[in-house]
Order: structure tokens, then sequence, then C-alpha cells
């Protein structure tokens, strides 16, 4: 990972929306300690929305509920995260700074669709969510607005955030190849495109392409290989696979577990997690690409809402979530890796070794994610 302390911009402009005062909670800003996680993405936790209420000091708070109007002490955050992973975390910003949270927890699809619902009426100063596919089509349906921070330009490699600010990554995740040890030996991987050799006939598993993780990772193969290249793999992976598409990256791994596979590809935090439960669970990680354009990494990140009437409250937060300690608790909560470079990985993370990542910038995601959708359809990639 790569970070440029040294490019930051010189000033903090921050887009002035509405907003009465920064300066009183400016100074109460600092980087604490706190605790971060991961997706609900499965959707499966990602129930009704629900709200989150700290207790503040000594403010009115104006209200009881969400569909509020928020004051300068309020930020709402609409997030596609894990609640029980993301709660203690944002409670730790709250007791730090006085600032209350409010957290709306649901799936990322209808957190968009309620977004650009209510307009100018959201409660909502940020979205939290996965996948800089998903930050790129909130960005392109106009659901976020550009923010510039040098704290983020410091903390944050250029590659995980949005060229014109609009949203940043704050963990990262590596895509890439895991494998039965028992019959795979680690020296016949190399590449995701080389799992379209007919070597792995019959043995290759993988999630299904409606899920943006994969519509990322082959934009970027597009972006390295080209279109056609691309295509030709896919048809290659389909025709290796050893079962119907998996709906989820456990499931796979599970699948790799159970001797159904004997190869497939999942994000690591899947992993990590398995590992948690089971530590002799009978699969290994590969690192994909490390003699080519290195492994896929996404980010969870997320963006100021175009029509928070709290941008600069949304920004301190987003701020806080990529500082040091905050980047330590949340990355290892969740099996993830920090975006912050220098920040300590968690000891499984740390076991797994080092790797080079790709340095493609993961805005090019977004970009690519309409004309990967269509050549997986093309290639018969379910
Ligand atoms: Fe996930």
């Amino acid at each position: 990972m790569s970070l440029n302390a040294a490019t930051a911009l010189p000033s903090f402009t921050r887009p002035v929306k509405a907003t009465l005062s920064i300066a009183v909670f400016s100074l109460m800003l600092g980087l604490v300690g706190c605790n971060k996680a991961e997706t609900p993405e499965q959707g499966a936790d990602a129930a009704a929305p629900v709200e989150t209420t700290a207790p503040v000091a000594g403010q009115d708070a104006a209200t009881d509920g969400v569909a509020t109007t928020n004051s300068d002490q309020v930020v709402t955050i609409y997030s596609s995260r894990n609640e029980q992973l993301i709660k203690p975390l944002l409670d730790k910003y709250t007791e730090e700074t006085g600032v209350k949270i409010e957290l709306v927890t649901d799936k990322t699809g209808p957190l968009m669709a309620r977004l650009d619902a209510e307009g100018k009426n959201t409660p909502a100063d940020i979205l939290l969510t996965v996948d800089a596919g998903n930050l790129w089509q909130a960005a392109q349906q106009g659901l976020l607005q550009p923010v510039s921070s040098t704290i983020l330009e410091s903390n944050v490699p250029a590659k995980y955030r949005d060229p014109k600010g609009l949203w940043t990554g704050l963990s990262l995740r590596a895509r890439t190849i895991f494998y039965d040890p028992s019959k795979v030996d680690a020296a016949q991987l190399s590449t995701y495109a080389d799992l379209a050799d007919p070597e792995w006939k019959g043995k290759l598993c993988l999630r299904t392409s409606k899920k943006v993780y994969n519509q990322s990772l082959v934009a970027s193969m597009m972006e390295h290989l080209g279109t056609e290249k691309t295509e030709q793999v896919i048809r290659g992976w389909v025709d290796n696979l050893a079962t119907d598409v998996f709906s989820d990256d456990v499931s796979m791994l599970e699948a790799i577990a159970a001797g159904q596979c004997e190869v497939g590809i999942a994000n690591s935090y899947y992993y990590g997690r398995l590992l948690d439960e089971k530590p002799n669970f009978p699969v290994k990680i590969f690192w994909a690409n490390q003699d080519t354009t290195g492994t896929h990494v996404n980010i969870s990140g997320a963006g100021v809402i175009a029509n928070s009437d709290n941008p600069d409250g949304a920004l301190k937060v987003m701020e806080w979530l990529s500082s040091d300690k905050a980047q330590g608790l949340y990355a290892s909560a969740d099996k993830e890796f920090p975006v912050k470079e220098g920040v300590d990985e968690s000891e499984l993370l740390r076991s797994w070794g080092p790797f080079k990542q790709d340095d493609i910038n993961v805005q090019k995601f977004g970009e690519l994610q309409t004309q990967a959708i269509q050549m997986m359809d093309k290639a018969g990639y379910k």
C-alpha cells in the first residue's frame, strides 16, 4: 500500500452546506480507540433499519428519531456494514467527542434507494458501505458530495479514494485464490486468469457474478488484460466449474473444505472469520498475481451525502475512522487490512504473509462495472 503523506493538499476545503458551526466540535476531534468491522453484505444481518442512539452530553438532540433534522452535534450514518461490528467503534467516537451518531443499517441497494427518495429531506450525512463499485454507483447517482481533507489525503492512499473526493476507502480486503492443500500444491497456482486453464476442469468453485465483488475483480482484469482476453478467461472459468456458482464466499470456501472443489476465489476476511471459528479449517490462501499485476484489493469506505445538513460533522467522523487508532480496530475487528499505511495488521493477517497489491485505482471498478456485468453474462457466468 502506498501512502503519500507528502501529496496532501494544503487546504482543508470542505463544501459548506447549510452548516452552522464547525468550530466548536472541531476542537473536540481526537484520535481515539475504536473498533470496527465489516459487512453485512450477505444482507442477512441487515434486517430492518436500525437506529442507534448513544447518549449525548448536554445538548438537545432535537429528538428521538431518525427522521429529524440534524444538528451540528448529530451525524446520521446510513450503513450497510455489520452493525455489531461498527457500532462499538461509533460509540467510541461519541464517547470521545460528544457527537451523537445515529446509525441506520440496511443493504446498500435499499439505502441508496432511500437516499434517492428522501432527497433534500434525508437525515443522512454519511453512506458507509463496501466495495468501490457500490461507492462509485452512489456517486454516479448524485447521492454524494465532494470533500477535500488533508487528513484523508494523508491517511488514505490516492488509489483508494475517488479522485473527485466523493468517497474514500476506510479498510482493505483482498479477493484472492483459496485451495485445498490435500489436492493442490501452491506451486500449481499463479493468476486468476490461470484458473481458466483446462488443468482446473471440474475443480473450480466460484461465487455468483451477480455479486459486486466479482464485478470489481473482473473489471480489474479488463483493465489489465483487455476485454477480449478477459472474456476468454471468464469462459474458461465457467468451463472449469465443479458445481453451480455459490451465493456467498463462505459457502464457496466450505465447498473447498468439503472436497467439492479444489480451488476458488474469495475475500480474505471471510477466510479469516472461518479460521477464527475453526483454526484447522482445511483450506489455504494463495496470493494471486504476485508475478504480474498483484492481488486484487478492494475497499470498504464512505462518502458524505449530497444533501447532508452536517457535512462538516460527517467529514470529521470519516477522518477519525482513518486515524491510526481507529484503523487498527476497524480492520482487526473484521479481519480486514487497514487502509492507512503503517498501522499494524492483526496477527492472523500477518500470518498470511506480505503480498503485492494491484496498483489499480479502485474507481476503475465502478467505471467498468457495466461492461464487466455484460461480459460475464455473455460468457455464461451466472
Ligand atoms: Fe463481504
